[in-house]
């Protein structure tokens, strides 16, 4: 596989959610259009019909008819290919609360059809490694969150301890202390997931407001070994970082003072340092990446940039009453892409 070149390695798409129930019950307007074919988004202004929409185009937009299956054929599962030979790679989900990031990081369990990026990725890496013949694999997977510039170990027994980052010249940028299990099946680190998603919720005494105020990152190495020509065992590693990210909806708009104003700048603060990484990544003539800004952007940096690749999807909601959200979430994501 060759090197990503400068912005190659960042790919930004669009996902609009269907109207909900509600949504449809209280009339709301759908102020997005999409052209799936050409990539493009367009919005409405609903405070100003008269306008022309507000257009954007991405590498590829996906509408509310759209399937879990082939948004991960066509965007995540060569990044997941890349893991396995030995790449770094990186999946964030952005966008206002209730958009559907946990939904496509997610999905639905029960439901083939609706699982989500992390579920599928799970498949595609234990198949990888049942069909291959030369290569020992070792899959190890952690998961953390980090809420107000902490980072909580999603797997440890201790819920109450934060973690730090350290860095070392071989290794670079390290969680210290962070737990990690191997696992041998897809059921097995599904079970992982699934007590870190219980973890997540410890100590929240109110689940949706914790999660989207907090990032949760799911971290899966792929570690093979393989004789080469030479008869020495050569191992490459490479690692799959899925972040489910802290609603991007504006603290300021919601009133927030006192202790939730703190935790929404730091959130803001977080979202905004990864925007200027990525689009400091996409322009290719930067010097400087302000990976150090925040703790979410120094955990990523070895996977950020050089041979790592990047997959950002947007998630927007339909209805006028989001009109603005929308818009901030289509800027940010546009700024973020390789023009
Ligand atoms: P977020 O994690 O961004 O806050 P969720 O993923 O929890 O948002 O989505 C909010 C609601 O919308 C959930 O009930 C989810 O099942 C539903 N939803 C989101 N995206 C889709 C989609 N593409 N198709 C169907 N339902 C969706
Ligand atoms: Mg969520």
């Amino acid at each position: 596989m060759s090197k990503p070149k400068g912005g190659e390695c960042v790919k930004v798409v669009v996902r609009c959610r269907p109207m909900n129930e509600k949504e449809t019950a209280q009339g709301h307007q759908r102020v997005v259009e999409m052209n799936v074919k050409r990539g493009v988004v367009e919005v409405n202004n609903p405070k100003a019909p008269q306008e022309q929409p507000k257009k954007f185009t991405f590498d590829s937009v996906y509408d509310w008819n759209s399937k879990q299956r082939d948004l991960y054929d066509e965007t995540f599962y060569e990044l997941v290919d890349s893991v396995l030979q030995g790449f770094n790679g990186t999946i964030f989900a952005y966008g206002q609360t209730g958009t559907g990031k946990t939904h496509t990081m997610q999905g639905i369990k029960s439901n083939r059809e609706e699982w989500g990026v992390i579920p599928n990725s799970f498949e595609q890496i234990f198949q990888h490694i049942s069909q291959s013949q030369n290569q020992q694999y070792l899959v190890r997977a952690s998961y953390l969150e980090i809420y107000q510039e902490e980072i909580r170990d999603l797997l440890s027994k201790d819920q109450t301890k934060r973690l730090e980052l350290k860095e070392r010249t071989d290794t670079g940028v390290y969680v210290k202390d962070l737990s990690s299990f191997v696992t041998k099946s897809v059921k097995e680190i599904e079970h992982v997931m699934n007590v870190g998603n219980n973890n997540r919720s410890v100590g929240a005494t109110n689940m949706n407001l914790h999660s989207s105020r907090s990032h949760a990152i799911f971290i899966v190495t792929v570690e093979c070994s393989e004789e080469g020509a030479d008869g020495e065992n050569h191992i490459r590693v490479g690692k799959l970082n899925m972040v489910d990210l802290a609603g991007s909806e504006r603290q300021s708009k919601t009133g927030a003072t006192g202790e939730r104003l703190k935790e929404a700048t730091k959130i803001n603060l977080s979202l905004s340092t990864l925007g200027n990484v990525i689009s400091a990544l996409v322009d290719g003539k930067s010097t400087h990446i302000p990976y150090r800004d925040s703790k979410l952007t120094r955990l990523l940096q070895d996977s950020l940039g050089g041979n790592a690749r990047t997959v950002m999807v947007a998630n927007i909601g339909p209805a006028s009453y989001n009109y603005e959200e929308s818009m901030t979430t289509l800027r940010y994501a546009n700024r973020a892409k390789n023009i």
